[in-house]
């Protein structure tokens, strides 16, 4: 294997360190512990997981997790009151409803119901619309994780190539705004990209959030590139990425396992946003 693995854990145990110094500092101006509310609905297992740990990270950081947990069957209009609460509370600065909901709920229309100030997602259209400008605003936790651990790997990206494969709004397009606005140049891929090995084979980063296990393979992969799988999915020989691991890792510089790579940023992400909406609504920005 010639690539340096990059330790996602390190990565996020760093991050979550700083949050918790930048959480002492702001509580006693705030006079009350940043705050970050989980508003989860129905019984999905998975959910179940990602809420617990985001709350567990929450208290870790010295903030303050507030959770309201819901039936499968709760309305649009009562999640939109949840919502609209939370909104209203000081003591909330940031709002996760945990995704996906119940097929009953428009999923849209929840999102777009939070305060773009408490949107420590980063999915309104508010954040998306600040992020694609190039304007300070809440990014999405995934990609904003990336970003950080390239920066912790010392990778460099003025002038650099960046392929991302896929484009969701969760992952793929707040991506390619971050490489945009830190000078690299990023190429989007989807479904219809027509010739996707040789596309990533230009790539100096390249990004993995497609959902399909091992699809990226070494041919795909230029000789030294840093390699980044954001990919989960859940196959007989347990958790793989989008990247097909033994042979990228032949070929790359860097790369990220799945799992222990992107995965453990996207908390520690989540955490450093709400410290980030705390201290914005604090000083008035916005
Ligand atoms: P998504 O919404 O399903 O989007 C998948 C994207 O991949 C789409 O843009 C799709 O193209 C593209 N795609 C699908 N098949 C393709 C193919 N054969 N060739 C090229 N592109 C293809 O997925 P997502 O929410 O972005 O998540 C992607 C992966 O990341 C999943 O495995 C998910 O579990 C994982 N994930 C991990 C974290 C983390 O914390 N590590 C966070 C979020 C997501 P079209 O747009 O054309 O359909």
């Amino acid at each position: 294997m010639a690539a340096r693995i990059i330790d996602g854990k390190a990565h996020s145990a760093r991050v979550r360190e700083r949050v918790a110094g930048e959480v002492a500092e702001l509580a006693p101006a705030l006079g009350r512990p940043p705050g970050l509310a989980t508003v989860l609905v129905g019984e999905d297992p998975a959910s179940h997981v990602y809420v617990r740990n985001k709350r567990k990270g929450t208290e870790e950081a010295g903030m303050r997790s507030i959770h309201h947990e819901l039936p499968a069957e709760t309305s649009q209009e009562e999640l939109l009151a949840v919502v609209g609460e939370l909104n209203e509370s000081p003591d909330v600065d940031g709002i996760l409803v945990q995704l996906p909901l119940p097929d009953a709920i428009e999923q849209d229309a929840i999102i777009a119901a939070i305060d773009p100030a408490k949107d420590v997602d980063g999915l309104t259209a508010t954040s998306a619309g600040l992020l694609a400008q190039g304007r300070p605003g809440l990014v999405p936790c995934t990609p904003a994780g990336v970003m950080e651990m390239l920066a912790g790997e010392g990778v460099g990206l003025a002038g650099a190539d960046a392929v991302i494969v896929g484009r969701s709004i969760l992952v793929g397009r707040p991506l390619a705004a971050l490489f945009t606005n830190a000078n690299a140049t990023a190429t989007v891929c989807h479904s219809r990209t027509r010739d996707l090995a040789e596309v990533c084979r230009r790539a100096d980063i390249l990004v993995a959030a497609v959902g399909s296990p091992r699809m990226v393979e070494g041919s795909w992969v230029k000789p030294g590139a840093t390699v980044i799988d954001v990919g989960i999915n859940r196959t007989d020989d347990g958790l793989v990425g989008d990247v097909d691991f033994e042979s990228a890792a032949e070929v790359a510089g860097a790369i990220t396992p799945v799992p222990g790579g992107v995965g453990p940023m996207t908390i520690a992400m989540l955490l450093q946003n709400t410290v980030r909406a705390a201290k914005l609504a604090s000083a008035g920005a916005v």
